[in-house]
């Protein structure tokens, strides 16, 4: 898989607002929110996007849900969603497979 930004982020070479780290996964807030808490959970595998995981991954995959949970209750959130853009059609811009978690306004559904 090609260098992203996000693994710049995993390696401390370029700044983010970190809200959880553990030897599997890391989190932090979105540079350009679009909800008042907005963060992407991210693995430290370098996965390029979803369809690209694999059955080595499922155990990796649970704990990146279970990590978005962990931050949405410190970030005090009680309804949150999670989107994961999978290729460009989607809307993916980054190629690390990356969960949005987005929370504190009503969301619309369906989104665009
Ligand atoms: P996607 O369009 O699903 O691939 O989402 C990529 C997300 O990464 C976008 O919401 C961007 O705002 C976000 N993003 C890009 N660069 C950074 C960065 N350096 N720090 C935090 N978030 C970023």
């Amino acid at each position: 898989m090609s260098e992203t930004i996000f693994s710049k982020i995993i390696r401390k070479e370029i700044p983010a607002a970190i809200l959880y780290e553990d030897e599997l996964a890391l989190a932090f807030r979105d540079v350009n929110p679009q909800a008042p808490v907005h963060f992407l959970v991210i693995p430290k595998k370098a996965i390029a996007k979803l369809s690209e995981a694999t059955e080595d991954d499922q155990s990796l995959l649970g704990h990146l849900l279970l990590v978005a949970n962990r931050v949405a209750a410190q970030e005090g959130l009680t309804g949150f969603r999670l989107v994961t853009n999978c290729g460009a059609e989607a809307g993916q811009t980054v190629f690390h497979l990356h969960i949005h978690v987005l929370g504190g306004r009503s969301l619309d559904w369906p989104p665009g």
